[in-house]
């Protein structure tokens, strides 16, 4: 058995840094402690924005918050029935995993109910596990979502603490980890990641690698910034492609049994070496669109995984 690395903080930053002849031994290293721990399966999910744009929030890469001048338009929530169409194709698919995601910094009563209902809807129309991703939680709320039986609930820390005054002013850090603590209090699964290239030092990368950690979370979302436009980051770089690979690599050995996720931006980080992101930790991938930036399409995500020959995580219901 491949023994699990017990990683310090210097050693994660040495992985941030290792030189880039060395980083095909780094994948390799990385692969064996995901067949390891994680296994070969992909688990593989789809999202889908139930109410978007218009969010009081000023988080400084979304588009979708009201205080830019970006080209998405706030829409209200979904219909049920389209919602649970979208289920089933991403089903047929092969998804396992299906998320409500909402823009709002956290939803009121309307929404609550509006949200509860869809997950009704979902559990009787399809076999999918129902995620949410609803912003800021109370109490009452986290534990309505868990008897309505939602399995997992996202909320990314998005960065370190120590960088988050940077991309947010109007809620905090702290909020966010509150959040993630209620979630993981009551049982749920907790899904909590982040966007790497928003300026954030390697050392802050670190920092927040060790955050992520004191949580525990089941799966780590990997996003890496998608500069949109409008936004206060629309003129940043985007993640040179063998950094986004130290990066899911330095993940994959500091977490070996996550689900780690490629999520936003790993198109225009990686291009052509995607699959070289799989071999270096990922084990879950989020098909079809994102939020408000459109994914290439599931087809050549699966033709990927086939010829990766990682098979698809199947439903245990
Ligand atoms: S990231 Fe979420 S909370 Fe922040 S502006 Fe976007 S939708 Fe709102």
């Amino acid at each position: 058995m491949v023994e699990a690395p017990q990683l310090t903080p210097d050693e994660a930053l040495a992985i941030l840094t290792i030189p880039d002849e060395e980083v095909p031994s780094l994948v390799e290293r990385a692969h064996q402690v995901r067949l390891a721990y994680a296994g070969a399966e992909v688990e593989v999910e789809s999202i889908i924005s139930a109410k978007t744009g218009g969010c009081p929030e000023d988080c400084h890469f979304c588009s979708q918050s009201r205080h830019w001048p970006t080209p998405v338009r706030p829409e209200p929530f979904i219909d049920v029935d389209a919602l649970v169409e979208a289920a089933k194709r991403s089903q047929a698919k092969g998804a396992t995993e299906f998320c409500i995601v909402l823009a709002v910094r956290g939803p009121d009563d309307k929404i609550m109910r509006q949200v509860l209902r869809a997950v009704d809807a979902l559990h009787a129309n399809t076999d999918v596990h129902v995620a949410c991703s609803l912003g800021i939680l109370t109490t009452e709320q986290a534990r309505q979502l868990h008897e309505a039986g939602v399995r997992r609930y996202n909320h990314n820390l998005e960065t370190a603490r120590s960088y988050f005054p940077e991309i947010c002013t109007t809620h905090t850090w702290e909020e966010r980890y509150e959040t993630c603590r209620l979630v993981l209090d009551l049982g749920m699964e907790l899904c909590c990641g982040g966007i790497f290239g928003m300026g954030e030092t390697k050392q802050q990368r670190v920092e927040f690698a060790f955050q992520l950690k004191e949580l525990g979370p089941r799966e780590i979302p990997v996003n890496f910034l998608n500069p949109r436009p409008g936004t206060p980051f629309e003129a940043s770089s985007v993640v040179a492609p063998l950094d986004a690979i130290r990066t899911i690599a330095m993940l994959r050995l500091l977490f070996p049994d996550v689900v780690l996720r490629y999520a936003g931006g790993r198109e225009v980080t990686l291009g052509e070496l995607q699959s070289m992101g799989m071999l270096a930790g990922i084990n879950g991938i989020i098909i079809g669109n994102y939020l408000t930036t459109l994914g290439r399409s599931p087809d050549e995500d699966l033709a990927m995984l086939a010829d990766l020959e990682m098979p698809l995580r199947s439903l245990e219901i």
